[in-house]
């Protein structure tokens, strides 16, 4: 199952794809994870992205493009895969479909998560990441048991450096002008499902999977 979630900064499409890849057991390829990684890590490409993502821009396509080609190419994703946050732009989106075809490969289902902007901002502006495992939580809808401390595995909670009002806004632009037109680019292949990412995250869960059976 080769599966791409769409959908805004703040839709889900992280929380969403973690439970995809536990339910049916195929890795989950997330381009903010792996970018993130490398800025951790002060990789030479971690140092490239960095200055990009600070500002809620989009790390040029022929890094990411580059790591994806590269990723789904590795033997864990003979099965599948979830992509999530890439593709983002209609380059990325064709030189994805290019590597897949080399591959003798297709995405099955491109599943679009849809939220309004004042929610995003009010999901993004409360939200924290576990610095270890990438758990998320949120200060009113999700609290950790602990102040600062993960329910799951005991690490660190912080606020991601791009989850400020100023570029999440910005985040929002960038997705409105190179990303939303993905979904018409979906449409025309005819695997475009759309899904209301509103409710709890089981709610919405139970609607991801009627898209993906
Ligand atoms: P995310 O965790 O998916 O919200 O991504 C965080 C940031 O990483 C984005 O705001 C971009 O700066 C960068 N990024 C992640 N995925 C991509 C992508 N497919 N293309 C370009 N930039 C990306």
């Amino acid at each position: 199952m080769r599966l791409i979630l769409l959908g805004p900064p703040g839709a889900g499409k992280g929380t969403q794809a973690k439970m995809l890849k536990d339910k049916f057991c195929i890795p989950q390829i997330s381009t903010g994870d792996i970018l993130r990684q490398a800025v951790k890590d002060n990789a030479e490409l971690g140092i490239k992205a960095k200055l990009f993502m600070d500002v809620g821009q989009l790390v040029p396509d022929d890094v990411v493009i580059g790591l994806i080609k590269e990723r789904i190419k590795q033997a864990d994703c003979e099965a599948g895969f979830i992509l999530d946050g890439f593709p983002r732009t209609i380059v990325q989106a064709e030189k994805l479909s290019e590597t897949l075809d080399e591959m003798g490969s297709v995405i099955d289902t491109v599943v679009d998560l849809e939220v309004d902007a004042d929610e995003v901002i009010s999901r993004l502006a409360g939200r924290s990441t576990c610095q270890d495992c990438g758990g998320m939580f949120h200060e009113e809808s999700c609290p950790p048991k602990a102040a600062g401390i993960c329910d799951s595995c005991g690490g660190t909670l912080a606020q991601r450096q791009d989850d400020n009002t100023e570029t999440i806004l910005k985040r929002l632009d960038v997705y409105q002008e190179s990303t939303a037109p993905l979904k018409q680019f979906y449409k025309k292949q005819g695997n475009l499902k759309t899904v209301t990412a509103r409710g709890s995250v089981e709610e919405i869960f139970s609607r991801v999977l009627e898209m993906v059976k």
